[in-house]
């Protein structure tokens, strides 16, 4: 057995400075991943710094109609707040779509963007995984790979990213807000999940001792009627095959403004900007949605068990705009 230390942060300063000062310890916020990881050995921190009763879970509305989510507000509470379920469903959906109701109670918001991929290689702890120990290969290329990204790959990594709720938060420009040992910064959370690469054991920018304090979504009329579709093997407890944020402002029956992202799919939550590109100025019509999702699709990199999952996003991808313009319920 490995000996863990644990302290109890009661500031955001002291959690940046617990940390800091130990380069072998771990934020704790709700334990879903981490202590999942530390049991299989995946994870080796021999300090844990328990960050939860830090002032961190909020959930309030911005002035512009936007959100401010604290960090350690727990994904069921951000799903059922109103201005989150109002103005954002997608998000809201999102999270409602995730895990299992006991692990939305638990699970908080920033913990949920530095969750690790599900990849069996990963977690199996001894094959090769480039992410687990670089340089050893990626077993996931030649094997069992169903559940893995077609985009955004590399040659050293194919592991799909697991968050539903940072698909939505991608298409919704939503900006993460960090305390560090450097001062605070505001990262764009299309940036803050990285690819693969050359180096798949860097999965986010942030340094040691750098914490989430919250994530920032710009007011989006557009996402009154964003729609979130997740597609899986069960319809609950599981991880997406496909999932698609979505949202539609048709003028006239053309296109005028679209969000779109996808899940399931990509190495990081896929911003689909080709599609969006596509869409703009469209007639807006079940064609044309499946013709910007083809455009998106094109970089598709299918391998042996995952090459269904090109046609099955651009289908859900289609729906997902058709459901965001008339406004129905997913
Ligand atoms: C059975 C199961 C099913 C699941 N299904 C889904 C699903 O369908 N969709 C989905 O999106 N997710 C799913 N999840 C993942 C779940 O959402 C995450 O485990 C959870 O959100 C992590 O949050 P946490 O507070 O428990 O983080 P923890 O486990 O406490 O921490 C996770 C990581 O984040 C770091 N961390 C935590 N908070 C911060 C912070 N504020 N700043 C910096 N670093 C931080 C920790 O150090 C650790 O590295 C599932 C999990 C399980 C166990």
């Amino acid at each position: 057995m490995r000996p863990l230390s644990y302290s109890r942060a009661a500031t955001v300063e002291e959690a940046v400075a617990l940390a800091t000062e130990d380069p072998a310890s771990a934020f704790l916020a709700g334990g879903t991943n981490e202590v999942d990881l530390i049991r299989a050995g995946i994870a080796e921190p021999d300090h844990l710094i328990d960050i939860n009763h830090l002032p961190l879970a909020g959930v309030e509305d911005l002035p512009d109609g936007g959100l401010r989510i604290g960090a350690l507000a727990r994904m069921s509470d951000v799903a059922r707040a109103p201005g989150v379920a109002e103005r954002f469903p997608a998000i809201s959906s999102a999270l409602l779509l995730g895990a299992s109701e006991q692990i939305r109670n638990m699970a908080s918001m920033g913990g949920n963007l530095r969750q690790r991929v599900r990849c069996a290689y990963l977690r199996d702890g001894v094959s090769p995984c480039n992410k687990r120990a670089p340089g050893s290969g990626c077993a996931a290329l030649e094997g069992l790979n169903r559940g893995h990204a077609i985009l955004g790959t590399s040659e050293h990594c194919i592991a799909a990213h697991p968050s539903d709720v940072a698909v939505a938060l991608v298409a919704f420009d939503a900006v993460v807000r960090t305390v560090g040992p450097d001062g605070e910064r505001a990262i764009p959370a299309d940036d803050f999940f990285l690819l693969p690469g050359d180096t798949p054991e860097l999965e986010h920018p942030l340094g040691h001792g750098e914490l989430i304090v919250g994530i920032d979504v710009p007011g989006a009329p557009i996402a009154r009627r964003s729609v979130y579709l997740k597609f899986r093997d069960r319809q609950s407890y599981e991880f997406a095959l496909v999932s698609v944020a979505a949202a539609v402002e048709v003028v006239d029956g053309a296109v005028a403004d679209a969000r779109l992202a996808l899940g399931g799919v990509g190495t990081k939550p896929w911003r689909a900007r080709r599609a969006e590109a596509a869409l703009i100025g469209a007639r807006a019509d079940e064609a044309a949605f499946v013709h910007a999702a083809g455009a998106e699709l094109e970089a598709a990199l299918p391998r042996r068990h995952n090459a269904f999952k090109v046609e099955f996003a651009r289908r859900a991808t289609a729906r997902a705009l058709g459901q965001s313009m008339r406004g129905v319920e997913p």
